[in-house]
């Protein structure tokens, strides 16, 4: 079905993207395919980047400075690292249109609402805290693309004093992607989270570096195999990204961390006891989950781990 058809009367007159990267990119690509978009304004630190993003198509102009790349649009997206969150929103507040509204989509949700109270003094109602549930392990503009979000999940964490008008804005982009919007509380998006995305990032990252640091004793890169380049498929991730994510949802992180050990060393025990019952019924339930999840979601890989 093409981006059109699903677009119903969604009009963004000025939409402004601070962080022209893979998402940031991508949700630009898909919005100006559909033609619900009448001009895209682009934003980052790096001019050739944005340069790069003119040349792609994927904006029609930018500015270094996004206070000034927001002026006069409706819709501003900020697809930047979670931490530069609240330093961007303190900057570019001031420089707002009336009635402009204002998302993320950043991976952790908690330290996004937190971010905004300590830059701006309140939560404002204009800000609507989202989360696509989709990526892929490449960084930058030249890694977005049309479709990156179709058939995915877009998370909305919107607050109390979250305007409803602007939420249900926020949800009318999105759905023009053809992903598949919720809302959810931010804190329980947060633990859930940490046990899909950011604890399997933490593994790859971690098994990696553990061969890495094994890797002078035997030749074990030389040696690995698909299951291995499938496994660690995310380690290949921004490491400045997930610096920012793992801190900023550290309290959940570390509970899925903690579980995950105590399994670890649960599983370790039986394997050095030889204990064959256990390690079969460990391996069968999760093959059946694995199998039960990747038939219920009817596809596999494609973005990050719940990314
Ligand atoms: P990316 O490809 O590296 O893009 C990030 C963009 O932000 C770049 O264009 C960068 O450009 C710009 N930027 C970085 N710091 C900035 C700052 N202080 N001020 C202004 N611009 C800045 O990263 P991404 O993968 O799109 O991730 C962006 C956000 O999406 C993150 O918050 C991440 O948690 C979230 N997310 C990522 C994924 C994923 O799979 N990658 C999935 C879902 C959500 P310059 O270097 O030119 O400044």
């Amino acid at each position: 079905m093409p981006l059109a058809a699903v677009s119903g009367d969604v009009v963004i007159r000025r939409l402004c993207v601070i962080g022209v990267g893979l998402i940031g990119g991508s949700l630009a690509r898909d919005l100006r395919r559909a033609g619900v978009v009448e001009e895209v304004v682009g934003a980052s630190r790096n001019r050739a980047n944005l340069e790069r993003a003119v040349e792609l198509g994927v904006v029609d102009r930018f500015d270094t400075d996004p206070a000034r790349a927001v002026a006069g649009a409706d819709m501003v997206v900020l697809a930047v690292p979670l931490g530069a969150i609240g330093p961007v929103l303190g900057h570019i507040r001031p420089a707002l249109a009336p009635g402009a509204v204002v998302t993320d989509v950043g991976s952790a949700k908690r330290c996004v609402i937190e971010a905004a109270r300590e830059a701006l003094g309140e939560v404002p109602s204009w800000l609507v805290p989202g989360h696509p549930i989709a990526g892929t392990e490449n960084s930058g503009v030249e890694a977005s693309f049309e479709g990156l979000f179709a058939g995915r999940r877009v998370l909305l964490t919107p607050i109390d004093g979250t305007d409803r008008e602007a939420t249900a804005r926020v949800r009318a982009m999105w759905e023009v992607t053809r992903a598949e919007v919720l809302e959810m509380d931010p804190d329980h998006h947060d633990e859930v989270l940490a046990a899909t995305s950011h604890l399997p990032h933490m593994l790859a990252y971690t098994l990696v570096d553990v061969l890495g640091s094994m890797e002078e004793r035997v030749e074990i890169f030389r040696f690995a195999a698909g299951g291995f380049r499938d496994f660690t498929r995310i380690a290949s991730s921004d490491p400045q990204m997930w610096h920012d994510i793992c801190l900023a949802n550290r309290d959940a992180l570390v509970a899925s961390l903690e579980r995950f050990n105590d399994e670890l060393a649960a599983a370790t025990e039986a394997i050095r006891r030889g204990d064959g019952p256990w390690v079969k019924a460990l391996f069968t339930r999760a093959k059946g989950l694995r199998d039960r999840y990747t038939e219920s979601n009817g596809r596999e890989g494609g973005g990050h781990v719940g990314q």
